[in-house]
């Protein structure tokens, strides 16, 4: 190829495509939305823009498997999960409008690019607001919307979901992707899983849960139905590859076969697991029987940011303590949950998750020349970049993001939105909320 537009050159490669193999020095053009070219050194390739990635690791950007467009991030802390739902969540899910869903995923969707994200799934309410955001800012978004059946009124409900995925299936194909969503086994009916699932194979999409994330719900679960949420959904013939559940901290032997027999996928929270003292989500037992495990922050309520470079230094060294063995959940392994196998979560494999000729230009440059980069070391040295990438770099490090070809993020700002004006918007928005809502926080 002689023409694109826009070249990247004269950065690290990290392809995240088969092995993890390192282009020191090379270049990635792009035409339209996808990637045209990879190569090695100075590539003979004319294009309208011209990006030069000295000092810089041209990645896939990352793809978030499990987070809300929550808005009251930091006014609820430091309270047992149960109750921090009671109190706080649930009166403030219920008193929401689409405008304060609109504001809050604006707010998380612009620090998500900044901070190199591409693709999110969001389960929440008001998925139409949420949608159109997504349509705007540009980022890659799959959105299921939070059905809760107890208490009434504090989520979606299946008629709610299904006029969704009708409205957004093929509105804008491949960026913004509808799903269905229901919120967890304790606030759900099991007819209404059933309903979801059989609904999300008739239109060709995934359901999205939460599961086994406290044990006092496994505990509620079979002192009601004498078996795990896994054997009930297994029982009634709702769980299949088509389903990403958050968490499953607690999950026996038996949970996991049925995981990995069903093709079941699972999003990581390891910080949102610490934070609400919910456990460790076995990980390395269910990498080692096959299961796709993708990496997710949970919304800015429990973490209290949407940085996915924290989530995999977080989540790896959280396996390392749980299971006493500094070897588990290496910087390889962690690096393509946050990539490739958080595309296979939400069957987007083929188009993201790394970087490969004819894949959608979901691109980002972290900036590595920094002290806490430093030094580097490629070709014929000990290989530190990955390392790096995991344990030493955050957010603040990503200096452009490019989604669907599309340069979103440049040189630290965003491209389309003055985030003063964003700020007092989403001020205003949330105060608003929370004078409506009451919520319990003392
Ligand atoms: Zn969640």
């Amino acid at each position: 190829m002689t023409q694109a537009d826009i070249l990247i050159k004269n950065g690290i490669i990290l392809t995240i495509d088969g092995s993890l193999d390192i282009i020191p020095c090379g270049y990635v053009a792009i035409a339209g939305d996808r990637i045209a070219a990879i190569g090695e050194g100075e590539p003979d390739i004319h294009a309208a823009r011209v990006i030069d990635a000295e000092q810089c690791v041209i990645m896939p950007g990352l793809v978030n498997t499990h987070t809300h467009m929550t808005m009251m991030r930091g006014v609820c802390e430091d309270k047992l999960l149960m109750d921090w739902l009671e109190q706080i969540c649930f009166p403030i899910d219920a008193s929401l409008t689409a405008e304060d869903i609109r504001a809050g995923a604006l707010m998380c969707q612009a620090e998500m690019l900044l901070g190199g994200t591409t693709t999110f799934i969001d389960i929440y309410r008001y998925p139409g607001a949420v949608a159109e955001v997504a349509e705007k800012t540009g980022i890659r978004a799959v959105i299921a919307p939070q059905i809760i059946d107890h208490p009434a009124g504090a989520g979606e409900t299946y008629a709610t979901n299904k006029t969704f995925v009708d409205e957004w299936q093929g509105r804008c194909p491949g960026r913004v992707m509808p799903w269905f969503g229901v919120h967890a086994p304790y606030s759900c009916d099991w007819k209404t899983y059933k309903d979801c699932h059989d609904a999300a194979i008739a239109h060709d999409v995934g359901i999205h849960t939460h599961l086994a994330e406290t044990e006092s719900e496994i505990k509620q679960m079979c002192e009601k139905f004498g078996c795990s949420p896994f054997e009930k959904l297994d029982e009634i013939g709702a769980i299949s590859g088509r389903m990403l559940a958050a968490h499953c901290v607690h999950v026996n032997d038996r949970d996991m076969d049925i995981m990995a027999e069903s093709g079941m996928k699972v999003a990581y929270n390891p910080s949102s697991n610490m934070k609400l003292a919910s456990g460790v989500a076995p990980i390395t037992e269910m990498l080692d029987r096959g299961i796709v495990v993708g990496l997710g922050t949970d919304s800015n309520l429990s973490n209290n940011n949407v940085d996915m470079f924290e989530e995999m230094r977080v989540g790896a060294m959280l396996q390392k303590l749980a299971t006493g063995d500094a070897r588990a959940l290496s910087a390889e392994t962690v690096i393509r949950m946050a990539t490739i196998e958080g595309a296979k979560c939400l069957g987007l494999e083929r188009e993201i998750g790394s970087l490969r000729v004819g894949k959608k230009a979901d691109i980002i440059l972290v900036d590595m020349g920094k002290p806490h980069l430093w030094p580097m070391f490629t070709g014929g040295m000990p290989e530190n970049i990955i390392a790096h990438l995991v344990y030493s770099a955050s957010a603040q490090d990503v200096r452009t993001t490019i989604v669907d070809g599309r340069v979103l993020v440049d040189e630290q700002q965003l491209v389309n939105y003055d985030l003063r004006v964003l700020f007092a918007y989403v001020q205003k928005t949330a105060a608003d909320l929370y004078n409506r809502a009451k919520p319990q926080t003392i």
